[in-house]
């Protein structure tokens, strides 16, 4: 299935492309508007089909990260969703629920669908 549809688009492309040339030289004539929305079409078509299986290893790629906190005066710990700009050790300007002392993000983990679910 998906050598097929990875042919079918490159094949859409390719003749997307032709038509879309062939409208935009000298020979379409009066046509040329309609073959350059066809080629353009007829290439977005086979385009989207190429990448169609690239779009699922993407999404397979990016999994769930999360960013364990510790408080630096008690033994409150929190692990929440990570957050762009989340380091090892970097001091948050959120205070402890518990004793409103100082916390520090202990550390940030990719989140693995099998292991993770046990340990939480
Ligand atoms: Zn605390």
């Amino acid at each position: 299935m998906g050598t097929i549809s990875k042919i079918l688009g490159l094949a859409l492309t390719a003749g997307g492309a032709v038509i879309l040339a062939y409208g935009m030289g000298p020979d379409a004539g009066g046509l040329s508007f309609i073959l350059f929305t066809v080629g353009l079409v007829v290439m977005s078509v086979g385009f989207s089909l190429l990448t169609a299986g690239r779009k699922k290893e993407e999404v397979k790629a990016s999994l769930p990260t999360v960013t364990e906190i510790r408080c630096n005066g008690c033994d409150f710990k929190e692990i929440r969703d990570y957050e762009k700009g989340d380091y090892i050790l970097k001091p948050l300007e959120a205070n402890c629920p518990k004793c409103n002392g100082k916390m520090t993000i202990e550390g940030v983990y990719v989140v693995r669908e099998e292991s993770d679910q046990d340990r939480f």
